[in-house]
């Protein structure tokens, strides 16, 4: 598990590793996933780096609910307020990075 010094995406949120921005504020980050699942396939991070989603709604449950309203502001825009939110957690489920991520897959109907 990788800490904040060797994090791919607080280099990311610094600047240091490229990404193509969708919105950002003072607590969070929001760029394309360079590996889309659907036709919009947003990460949302926190600045603040936490390792998974159970950490972060622990130490700071309003930025948990933040990256929940903007998800769907990112949704209303690109698909009529329907999307997919995702935390991977732990390695067995698919996390990769263990910085904590939305995934939020939006802009085409999404299979059940
Ligand atoms: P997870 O597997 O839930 O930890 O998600 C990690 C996500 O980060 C995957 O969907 C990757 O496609 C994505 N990803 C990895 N490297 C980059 C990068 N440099 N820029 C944007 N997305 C990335
Ligand atoms: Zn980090």
């Amino acid at each position: 598990m990788s800490d904040s010094q060797d994090c791919l995406f607080c280099k990311i949120i610094a600047g240091e590793i490229p990404s193509t921005k969708v919105y950002e504020d003072e607590t969070t980050y929001a760029f394309k996933d360079i590996n889309p699942k659907a036709k919009v396939h947003v990460l949302i991070v926190p600045r603040k780096h936490y390792a998974n989603v159970a950490e972060l709604a622990k130490a700071d449950p309003a930025e948990l609910a933040h990256i929940a309203e903007v998800a769907q502001s990112i949704a209303d825009k690109e698909f009529h307020g329907a999307y997919r939110l995702i935390f991977n957690t732990g390695l067995d489920a698919g996390q990769t990075v263990f910085h904590v991520h939305a995934h939020v897959l939006t802009g085409e109907k999404l299979d059940e």
